[in-house]
């Protein structure tokens, strides 16, 4: 070919890889785009409430750092993550019931990384992950990411069923079961103890990893704790949790946490000095200086305290604004409601007629790897005052009662 020819015909550049054509966005982000106008009341996005946020008491610490220690708060730093930091979190989870060393440890850019890095350190393209069903949409995609085919295990009102989970777990020989015990998204449910304790035997007897995902633990505002399931038997040597500032100080941050064994923390650090090095090196020192001088907990009942009466502002109006017939859950805490309409109504077909009274729900469909129940839908009760509650609630009905 002559150089003229060359020069006007170039080639077209080789295709994306297969995995990035194979996952989709998350319909999620998709809704959320829609309703981003101030004027929709929106019970769709996890958004937790921002006039809760401790600006001036994280804007104090930001300060002391940049001032106290500028050359540290700005320079690179160890990928496991500020030594303060992690002290602060193991403190807080062996206060919980699960001993905890800083060494157990990595501070992630949020726990979303956190789910990244173990994909990343344990699934082969073709492995099995088990997953609820349903299941958290961007969970779903980094196991697309990683290639892994993931396999639905059936939940009831009270989460997941452990006796399915272990004839599914031998029949498909998983490497990975990702759970969230604890004020689950989307459902709100909540594992109790003798689940959990089954499932940690169905893990140890069928050789399975764990990750157990809690970002919404800390919010209960009713009831009892329920242990982690890290801290029963046979789930002890082989469950990574996963937690977060994003519920309890704030997402922007991008601050999380992985606890995990040994080797598979050892490959985690690996991969995310590919992913980035570390995270934020002052974002980390802050967070530390907060948690050294602020009462978290004090901080955390207020927002428990807001959320509680967000959660019976909904509860208590959704008869009202949902068809007859229809079923839903009173969570005690997390920031998630899950409600079911009745046989022949359909969520997601609703949803633009509802958007255009402005406000919004989540379609359930989306969360389900297996065959969906189209009258589900997610509600989230935090981000909205009870009063502008009752308000989307009544614009709800317009569509849905009328
Ligand atoms: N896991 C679950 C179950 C979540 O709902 C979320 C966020 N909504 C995350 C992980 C990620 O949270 P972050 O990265 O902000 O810690």
């Amino acid at each position: 070919m002559s150089e003229a020819a060359l020069a006007s015909a170039p080639a077209p550049v080789p295709p994306l890889a297969a995995r990035a054509a194979d996952t989709g966005g998350s319909p999620v982000r998709e809704i959320l785009a829609l309703t981003a106008r101030p004027e929709v009341i929106s019970f769709a996005g996890g958004l937790p409430a921002g006039e809760l946020f401790d600006a001036a008491g994280i804007a104090e610490a930001f300060r002391h750092v940049l001032t106290q220690a500028p050359q540290r708060a700005l320079q690179y730093s160890t990928t496991e993550g500020d030594p303060g930091l992690r002290a602060a979190v193991a403190a807080r989870a062996t206060g919980r019931g699960l001993p905890t060393t800083p060494d157990d440890l990595i501070i992630t850019t949020g726990s979303q990384q956190g789910l990244t890095l173990l994909a990343t350190a344990l699934l082969e393209p073709g492995d099995v992950v088990l997953a609820e069903d349903p299941c958290y949409l961007a969970a779903l995609q980094v196991f697309s990411f990683a290639g892994a085919r993931v396999v639905p295990v059936p939940t009831d009102d009270e989460g997941i069923d452990p006796a399915a989970l272990d004839e599914i777990a031998a029949r498909e020989r998983p490497k990975l079961l990702y759970i969230v015990p604890t004020f689950q998204n989307p459902t709100g449910r909540t594992l109790s103890a003798e689940r959990r304790a089954a499932v940690g035997r169905v893990a140890a007897r069928r050789g399975v990893w764990i990750a157990e995902d809690d970002p919404y633990g800390e919010l209960r505002f009713e009831g009892e704790p329920v242990p982690w399931l890290a801290s029963f038997p046979g789930a002890e040597d082989r469950t990574a949790l996963l937690s977060s500032f994003s519920k309890i100080m704030a997402p922007g941050l991008r601050l999380g946490w992985l606890r995990a064994p040994a080797a598979l923390r050892r490959a985690c650090v690996i991969a995310k000095q590919a992913a980035d090095l570390h995270t934020s090196t002052v974002d980390q020192a802050a967070a530390a200086r907060y948690l050294e001088t602020t009462d978290l907990d004090a901080h955390l009942d207020r927002v428990r305290g807001a959320y509680r009466a967000r959660r019976d502002a909904l509860v208590g109006g959704l008869g009202e604004a949902l068809p007859d017939g229809s079923t839903w859950n009173r969570p005690q805490g997390g920031m998630f409601v899950w409600a079911r309409m009745p046989a022949g109504y359909d969520a997601t077909a609703l949803l633009p007629q509802v958007v255009r009274h402005d406000v919004a729900y989540v379609p359930g469909a989306p969360f389900f790897t297996g065959p969906a129940d189209p009258g589900t839908m997610r509600l989230s009760f935090v981000t909205h005052s009870p009063e502008e509650i009752q308000e989307g609630l009544r614009r709800l009905a317009l569509t849905l009662r009328d």
